[in-house]
């Protein structure tokens, strides 16, 4: 056996997972596709995760985790999961280089990726007023007007949160109805600080240093306009990163969530996921990091009771 723990994703589930793990005395590898942090090594500043009344940049809090994953013998692999074989005993990993790893217990971390909508200034604005997490941004625009585009639960929730905190919220929906739940419709009509363009799509984010309007066309007319606001939320949806695990068994919802019960545990024995890939996940750091150690906590108990290691 190459491992007791094979992590596959190095954002903050799968580094959380593997500073437990370690310190549980696991041999524990993460495999990473790109470089360890995840969300985070994106986000210039997070200011709602605990510890930080100042806030903390994102790539320095992304280093940290790897650093202290690192110190206490976590290996990281640069490699782009492939396959998994999930069934039974050992769990194999296969990675584009060619290697085959083995471990008792897989912990899938791979978090996803925000929906875009990709039209120009996307890119450019991204973190200067272009945001896909109120939560995480919505304070760096108190008191001005934003938009928030979608009419799914998403946009229409965190549109809701964003309503406490900024002047205005203009949601901006292709179609004339919602998508999202009735109960969360009902608020957001009620609620004279969010106001609607049906219809509408958003063709281009404009500004200088940061966002300071969209073009928005009328899908029913044809028209287009500019509209003034300080910061685009974009909520089209979420994918997350689980392609690779179609036809392996791992249990997902129909948008390719894992399912898992509360302790981190899937269906199948020994496999665990955490983060923003699984089901129901609140998509934030802090909750992304609780996930993980109580799926190190869980592979340690499997990998001690079932396999008595
Ligand atoms: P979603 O339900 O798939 O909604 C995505 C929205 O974005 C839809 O309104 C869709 O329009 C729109 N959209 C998609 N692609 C677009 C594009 N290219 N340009 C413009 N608009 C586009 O996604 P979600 O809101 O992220 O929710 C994902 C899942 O999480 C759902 O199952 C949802 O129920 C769940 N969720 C639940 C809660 C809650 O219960 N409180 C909160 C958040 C999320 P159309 O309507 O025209 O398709």
């Amino acid at each position: 056996m190459d491992y007791d723990v094979i992590i596959v994703g190095g954002g903050a589930a799968g580094l959380s997972a593997a500073l437990y793990a370690t310190r549980a005395q696991l041999r524990t590898l993460v495999v990473e596709k790109m470089g360890c942090g995840g969300q985070i090594l994106t986000t210039d500043l997070i200011e709602n995760y605990p510890g930080f009344p100042e806030g903390v940049k994102g790539p320095l809090l992304a280093q940290a985790m790897e650093q202290q994953a690192r110190k206490f013998g976590a290996e990281v692999l640069y490699d782009v999961v492939e396959r998994v074989e999930v069934q039974g005993h050992p769990k194999v990993v296969y990675t584009a280089s060619g290697a085959r790893l083995t471990a008792t217990a897989l912990i899938l971390a791979m978090g996803g990726e925000h929906n875009k909508l990709g039209v120009p200034g996307e890119e450019e604005f991204a973190g200067r007023g272009v945001s896909y997490c109120a939560t995480c941004d919505g304070n760096f625009f108190a008191g001005q007007p934003v938009v928030v585009v979608g009419g799914g639960d998403a946009a229409i929730e965190e549109g809701l949160y964003l309503t406490r905190i900024v002047e205005k919220v203009t949601v901006v929906h292709r179609r004339d109805q919602l998508r999202a739940s009735k109960i969360l419709q009902q608020r957001a009509f009620a609620n004279p600080k969010m106001e609607f363009r049906w219809s509408t799509v958003v063709q281009e984010i404009r500004g200088k240093e940061s966002v300071d309007r969209v073009l928005l066309k009328d899908l029913k007319t044809g028209g287009t306009y500019e509209f003034p606001t300080q910061a685009v939320f974009i909520y089209i949806g979420f994918h997350p990163a689980t392609a690779f695990l179609r036809g392996s068994g791992v249990p997902m919802d129909s948008a390719g969530h894992i399912i898992t019960n509360i302790r981190m545990e899937t269906a199948i024995p020994g496999v665990f996921a955490c983060g923003d890939v699984r089901q129901f996940s609140d998509r934030q750091l802090g909750t992304a990091v609780g996930d993980g150690i109580t799926a190190a906590l869980s592979a340690y108990r499997y990998i001690t009771e079932h396999l008595g290691a």
